[in-house]
């Protein structure tokens, strides 16, 4: 078992925008990329699905050059909560479009915010989501997308759904389904609620219990310290604001005594690819598990 986590970003920090670097850039997004020390990368599609075929494909091949997965975060406006029924049954064109991306991009895994409550309980909102996760998997099946991978996200503000609870029930839609593990997302919806080492197992247990395969080894998983209110997620933060967590640390002490192997995209405010080397260069200083 040599293989561990994934470290990557969600779209790029400033310091490449700081670079100058005009248009889309695929060599110059895998170069600076590869940099950082990073083998991961996710591409934003939250105000759409709009990147051409080709213009993927040479993405795609830039960084499979550099040996960095890609995977897609699908467009913010799925809503498979919804009481509207329109709008909910929407949310699997915009997971097809997603899945067709990323197989362009030569990735597979298809982040996605599962939707909020609205003026429903938690239980009728989870109950039209677990409707529209079981027509999307079927959909994205009878699309010939089947080995693309979705991954409902943990959210960060409370009256969103998907509490940890919530994101598993998803992925027992289908073996396949896959949690994105937002940690920043959970802590800002607990109010502050991860604060070290106790709070990051209890979590990674709870994963391994419900799902009860490989899903809780390689597990997806979004990393930001972010600042929060009563109703939750406030705003995100870099690792230099300590004034709000979570700790990155614990958790990845915990990923290396576990021998689990997720993929974690850092969604810092503008150093997502320094704060993600930071937590990859902390994971590789870290003594490999003596075995038992
Ligand atoms: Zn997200």
């Amino acid at each position: 078992m040599c293989d561990g986590p994934k470290f990557g970003t969600a779209g790029l920090s400033q310091s490449y925008h700081a670079l100058g670097i005009s248009g889309f850039a695929p060599q110059a997004l895998a170069d600076y990329t590869a940099s950082f020390g990073l083998d991961a990368f996710e591409y934003q599609c939250g105000r759409g699905v709009r990147l051409a075929p080709d213009k993927a494909a040479a993405l795609g091949a830039a960084c499979a050059e550099k040996g960095i997965e890609l995977s897609v975060h699908a467009p913010y406006y799925i809503s498979m909560s919804s009481m509207e029924e329109d709008k909910r049954l929407h949310s699997v064109d915009y997971l097809l479009q997603s899945c067709a991306l990323v197989k362009a991009l030569g990735g597979r895994r298809v982040v996605f915010h599962a939707g909020s409550c609205g003026r429903q309980s938690r239980e009728a909102a989870l109950e039209k989501a677990l409707d529209t996760m079981a027509r999307a998997q079927k959909a994205v099946d009878a699309a010939g997308f089947g080995d693309c991978i979705l991954c409902p996200e943990t959210m960060g503000k409370v009256n969103q759904l998907g509490d940890l609870d919530e994101v598993l029930a998803l992925c027992g839609v289908d073996a396949r389904i896959t949690p994105c593990i937002d940690f920043g997302h959970l802590y800002a919806r607990t109010q502050g609620g991860i604060t070290g080492r106790a709070d990051y197992e209890a979590i990674l247990d709870r994963m391994a219990a419900v799902l009860g395969d490989a899903r809780a080894r390689r597990f997806h998983a979004h990393f930001s310290r972010i600042a929060y209110t009563a109703g939750g997620e406030k705003c995100h933060l870099t690792f230099a604001d300590t004034q709000y967590g979570p700790p990155h640390a614990p958790l990845l002490a915990l990923l290396r005594e576990r021998g689990l192997a997720p993929v974690i995209i850092c969604e810092s405010d503008g150093t997502q690819a320094e704060d993600a080397r930071t937590m990859a260069r902390l994971f590789a200083a870290l003594p490999a598990p003596v075995p038992a």
